[in-house]
């Protein structure tokens, strides 16, 4: 038996091949974030590659009326590539899991097709 993992799984705080403390992605998402190109709450795990587990064949039901999202396991591998020049090694910063709420799209409401209106054709045709 394996004990349950508990989560963020927090990564080593510098590059675990050379020490260097500064990351690649990390230094741009704050440059960007200064610039006031990106809002400050953006990207808050830095780069992350969150990969759902969901499984395709089991469908999510939701009822219309329901106000509770659905919620789907989510795993986030959050990492970046060491700022020395030398190194550029690419490390994970942090794991985690998390069940995320998802938002499921309606289809709008179909309207028939519109068809050419004789007025258009015809602006002598009032009334
Ligand atoms: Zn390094």
């Amino acid at each position: 038996m394996t004990e349950e993992q508990t989560y963020p799984i927090a990564g080593p705080g510098v590059c675990p091949k050379c020490g260097h403390k500064e990351r690649i992605g990390q230094g741009l998402i704050d440059q960007l974030k200064q610039n006031g190109n990106i809002d400050n709450d953006a990207f808050p795990n830095g780069l992350a590659w969150s990969v759902p587990l969901h499984d395709q064949n089991k469908p999510i039901m939701v009822s219309p009326l329901s106000i509770i999202k659905p919620k789907i396991p989510v795993l986030s591998i959050c990492f970046d590539v060491c700022a020395n020049p030398d190194c550029l090694y690419l490390y994970i910063t942090k794991v985690n899991f998390t069940w995320e709420e998802i938002n499921i799209q309606m289809p709008p409401p179909q309207m028939p097709p519109q068809g050419p209106n004789l007025r258009d054709f015809f602006p002598h045709l009032k009334g």
